[in-house]
């Protein structure tokens, strides 16, 4: 008779965790108890030698789908002779924390449930398991049990409490078991509020949705807008109503089979689809489709999710339609969430709500992710992800990391363990800031985290860093300012389990640069505590400041008249459209009035998409680059580039000029746009490979990491990719987190936890 004191950490609450050790002990004939405590899952059993060894082994390899764990520690301890297996009382540890995990798109076996006309849950909206279902939205502090999230205020019926308290049943333990009988509810009511009468909300709103109505429809984390894909009309007036002019929509299709009429779906991107985690896809769409046009305008990828809740699975089915499925905001500001908050802020978009009262205490917008090189790729991290935290090569102090204006994520760290927030969206409006404020505090009550540091971009205008400034001075903490780019590299480096040093290839679009300049195409030397900037894109002077980036044709001119001169006119170009906008940009910048000056490869695309009429004005961030790489059709095949020179002084420059020069005079012999499009795209990978050979030389560094939101060009990502590694260099590319801003608090963490 041996006896095994087990201890189990990661996500391991609420997610069917302790039945599942039940039934292992009894499958082994062993002895002893199981219990959560606030830390961990403790277990002390007892039986003989092979069974216990066998039983550590299946605990590690067969634990259940929603729990993720990060350590097993078993200690041999004195035989106590129990006569059976109990799950004993929680224990809770004053400070002790654990990761909490994210919301679980429905199990297979409740979604049976809800589509079986026998069962008890036959269309019930709200049913969950230890599987799946709402965790991170509802919970308001840790132990996760029920009376701490928002299901408390409602009282289990009888048999929804049998299969709580039986370990046996796929719902032991599940907190936010319901049923029609006990659980939230919906409703359906008009753009006043007004309740809609109807037998069965689904049913009804259905049919509102079949006439081209918009709905808004309270779903996990927040509301969302949704309305039929297949609708011009419908697509038109939600794009009006919402003021989005041509920022693509997700879809939501009821199953696979629907996903691929859609769009072609590799084994990869079935798998990332159909996960747990279930985030919207960048799929190749195939044309022509029934999905109109104007859901994703120039696009050549649609954004598609499958329904992740009851409610969605049940809509989806009871349509028949492929859905838009978009957040319940009005453009910048965060999703809505409660129900009369919804109404006041949507009833100018939304026809009718679908409503209910299970409450949201956190934002949760859908995440967005894709597949490259047959790996997952997240771009938006949000549902399904966070709060999962990323881990740390080492143990961290505790930080607060703030992040980014743009896509903000802010990072707490504690141990190993990097807890990212869920994106919380651009930081520009006080209700944005709000939910960044509320959401701080949620983590760090969560995952009792007091920091005593706390990292913040250089830039003095963001919104993060003003808070930054603020809390720290009032809390009395170190601060640690961190650059943009190097944060980009470093948090590449972090999820990539990479010390450094590398060279980081950060490509973006604004970043506070140490000498004051706006950087954006730049190579470091990095490490997790320092950075040398070894070189850039050449600077050229953004006029007007913002100004430019909403108007790409205003790069083009900049670059037109910095680079080649006053000699060159714009005949025969569709810039000459600008001319006498031309005339005030060219004193503007003589003068130096408003002409901040900035390295930034984001700006580079946006100059040649305007070059090419592709796209003078934007309606939403980084158009023209996404429009330039579309125009790349992939029919064609273009293995040509333009010239362009590197200055090598101690920082090296790369000189655009010729490049700029060449695809002018492409674009007046007539050469097609898409391949223009793809030969500069060939440059661009083209420049990062002839810098790394340079720089490789100087440092001998063969690792490069690349990072920053430029990346998000599939397109450029892998021709950048596949030229680097054809020249043997080791290559990290984000995964976990996202490219783009969305990644950068993780890189002012760790950088943070180095500094001096
Ligand atoms: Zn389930
Ligand atoms: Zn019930
Ligand atoms: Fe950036």
């Amino acid at each position: 008779m041996k006896a095994s004191r087990i201890t189990v950490n990661g996500i391991v609450q609420g997610v069917g965790f302790r039945p599942f050790v039940y039934r292992l002990a009894g499958e082994y004939g062993l002895k002893g108890w199981v219990r959560n405590t606030s830390g961990s899952v403790e277990i002390e059993v007892e039986g003989n030698e092979i069974s216990l060894r066998d039983f550590i082994t299946e605990l590690k390899k067969a634990a259940p789908p929603a729990s993720r764990i990060e350590k097993v520690r078993a200690v041999a301890c004195q035989p106590h002779g129990y006569v059976s297996f109990d799950i004993k009382e929680s224990e809770t540890e004053t400070g002790q924390y654990q990761p909490v995990s994210p919301d679980i798109a429905t199990c297979e076996d409740c979604r049976k449930e809800i589509f079986t006309p026998t069962d008890r849950r036959y269309r019930y909206s709200f049913t969950n398991c230890t599987n799946c279902g709402p965790r991170f939205t509802i919970i308001e502090d840790i132990p996760y049990d029920r009376p701490k999230t928002t299901m408390r205020k409602f009282k289990m019926c009888p048999q929804c409490q049998k299969e709580y308290d039986n370990p046996a049943d796929r719902r032991f333990h599940a907190q936010p078991n319901a049923c029609p009988v006990c659980g939230p509810r919906l409703e359906l009511v008009d753009n006043r509020g007004k309740p809609v009468k109807c037998n069965d909300v689904i049913k009804k709103a259905a049919i509102l949705l079949k006439n081209g109505e918009v709905l808004a429809v309270r779903g996990l984390g927040g509301f969302q807008l949704a309305c039929d894909a297949t609708n011009e009309k419908a697509v038109d007036l939600l794009r009006k109503r919402k003021h989005r002019p041509a920022k693509p929509f997700a879809v939501m299709a009821a199953n696979p089979d629907e996903v691929e009429k859609y769009c072609k779906v590799s084994l990869a991107e079935a798998e990332l689809l159909a996960s747990p985690e279930a985030p919207i896809v960048l799929l190749k769409w195939r044309q022509p489709s029934v999905i109109c046009p104007s859901v994703a305008p120039g696009n050549k990828y649609l954004g598609v999710m499958l329904p992740y809740t009851p409610l969605h699975h049940l809509l989806l089915a009871e349509v028949g339609l492929p859905l838009i499925m978009t957040s319940g905001n009005l453009s910048e500001e965060p999703i809505a969430k409660e129900n009369d908050e919804a109404i006041r802020r949507l009833h100018g978009i939304a026809d009718y709500f679908i409503l209910h009262n299970r409450d949201i205490y956190a934002r949760y917008d859908d995440s967005v992710a894709r597949v490259e090189n047959g790996t997952p790729q997240i771009i938006r991290r949000a549902r399904g992800y966070a709060p999962h935290p990323v881990m740390l090569l080492n143990k961290s102090k505790q930080i607060l990391a703030c992040g980014a204006e743009e896509k903000n994520t802010f990072c707490l760290t504690r141990e190993r363990h990097a807890f990212l927030s869920q994106h919380i969206g651009d930081l520009e409006n006080e209700e944005t800031l709000a939910h960044y404020e509320n959401t701080v505090e949620l983590y760090k009550k969560l995952f009792r985290i007091q920091p005593q540091i706390i990292a913040y971009d250089m830039h003095p205008e963001y919104l993060a860093t003003k808070y930054a400034l603020e809390t720290g001075a009032k809390q009395n903490l170190k601060m640690v300012p961190v650059q943009h780019h190097h944060a980009h590299i470093v948090s590449c480096m972090v999820e990539n389990g990479v010390k450094g040093p590398v060279l980081g290839v950060a490509f973006d679009g604004t970043g506070y640069g140490t000498d004051g300049n706006i950087w954006g195409g730049e190579f470091l030397l990095a490490d997790n505590q320092g950075f040398q900037r070894l070189g850039h894109l050449e600077n050229v002077p953004l006029p007007g400041g913002a100004v430019a980036i909403k108007k790409p044709y205003r790069m083009a001119l900049s670059y037109i008249y910095t680079l080649l001169g006053k000699r060159y006119s714009l005949e025969g170009l569709p810039l000459t459209r600008f001319v006498a906008e031309y005339e005030i940009i060219k004193k503007q910048v003589e003068k130096k009035i408003n002409t901040p000056l900035t390295s930034s490869a984001g700006r580079l695309f946006d100059a040649v998409a305007a070059l090419l009429n592709i796209r003078m004005e934007i309606d939403y961030e980084a158009q023209a680059a996404i429009e330039l790489e579309m125009a790349a059709t992939d029919d064609i095949f273009e293995s040509g580039s333009y010239p362009f020179t590197i200055a090598c002084n101690r920082v090296k420059i790369v000189k655009p000029g010729e490049l700029i020069e060449a695809v002018m005079n492409d674009i007046k012999d007539g050469i097609p746009v898409p391949v223009i499009s793809l030969k500069f795209h060939n440059t661009v990978a083209e420049i990062i490979l002839q810098m790394s050979l340079l720089l490789k030389k100087d440092t001998g560094l063969n690792q490069i990491a690349l990072s920053g939101g430029v990346f998000q060009n599939r397109l450029l990502h892998r021709l950048t990719l596949s030229a680097l590694q054809k020249e043997g260099f080791k290559v990290f590319t984000h995964h976990l987190v996202p490219c783009n801003d969305g990644g950068i608090s993780l890189g002012q963490a760790v950088i943070a936890q180095n500094s001096e």
